[in-house]
């Protein structure tokens, strides 16, 4: 579903990923952990056309990122062109980012009628599905402000369900989140594992990482220093850096 060859990212003069090489399977949970700085975050973004690869080649689901190669080159893609692509991978974010003068179903609403040009009879009905699977039926009324911070990022989710990705990434969904309320938006995410959603991961819950996920890589200074089995890798790290990390995270 995502594949990296040889992806360098660089702003400016710094050099933030330095030849990433993975590859994610259909229906797979992709766990990617690192140290901050490490380029986590700036790989998310990269595969959600949010930044655009420097060199090497990037793929999900088959087709480039960012490009379109005839013979040996390759041209860049038309906004327009993007903005098609990008409706096919939804992203849950650190802070929620909800509309704040919408209510939860509106939020969730949004993009299916002014993207996809749903009705709003469709999209409401759909929405107010998506808030029951999150566990929110009793909340689409909400205004954000009147939501938990485990529940704003529970109909974050359920916006980007609500655009049937093919994809979901999630870059530290619950790092912002009060300890009390990280198990309900990892539960979602579990179901959402469960169903078979082709899921990436940024995470610093290992737990959810070993529990739930098919393969982990760590990252550090913008490149994959270890991957494997969630398992392997959190019981058997090979390589010091990785060792020295856990050692600090678990
Ligand atoms: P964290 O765990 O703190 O979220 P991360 O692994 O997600 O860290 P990134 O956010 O990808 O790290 O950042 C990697 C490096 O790239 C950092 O040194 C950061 O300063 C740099 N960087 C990210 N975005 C930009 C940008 N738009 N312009 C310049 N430098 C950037
Ligand atoms: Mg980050």
């Amino acid at each position: 579903m995502v594949k990296a060859e040889g992806v360098h990212k660089s702003f400016g003069q710094i050099e933030v990923l330095k030849g990433i090489d993975l590859e994610v399977a259909p229906r797979e949970v992709f766990c990617l952990i690192g140290p901050s700085g490490s380029g986590k975050s700036t790989f998310l973004r990269c595969i959600n056309h949010l930044e655009k690869i420097s060199a090497g080649r990037l793929y999900v689901d088959g087709e480039l990122v960012g490009y379109r190669q005839k013979g040996d080159r390759l041209y860049e893609l038309k906004d327009s062109e993007v903005a098609l692509k990008r409706r096919d991978i939804g992203m849950v974010f650190q802070r929620f980012n909800l509309f704040p003068h919408m209510t939860a179903v509106e939020n969730v609403m949004e993009a299916p009628v002014q993207v996809k040009g749903e009705t709003r009879a469709t999209a409401r009905a759909r929405a107010l599905q998506l808030l029951d699977q999150v566990g929110l039926g009793d909340k689409a009324g909400n205004y954000p402000s009147q939501l938990s911070g485990g529940q704003q990022q529970r109909v974050a989710i359920a916006r980007a369900l609500a655009m049937d990705p093919k994809l979901m990434l999630f870059d530290e969904p619950t790092s912002a989140l009060d300890p009390e309320l990280v198990g309900d938006v990892l539960d979602v995410m579990r179901q959402l594992a469960e169903d078979g959603m082709t899921m990436v991961v940024v995470t610093h819950e290992m737990g959810f990482a070993r529990e739930v996920g098919d393969a982990l890589v760590f990252m550090d200074d913008g490149v994959v220093v270890e991957s494997g089995h969630p398992r392997d890798v959190l019981t058997n790290p090979q390589h010091d850096r990785t060792k020295s990390f856990l050692s600090k995270v678990l």
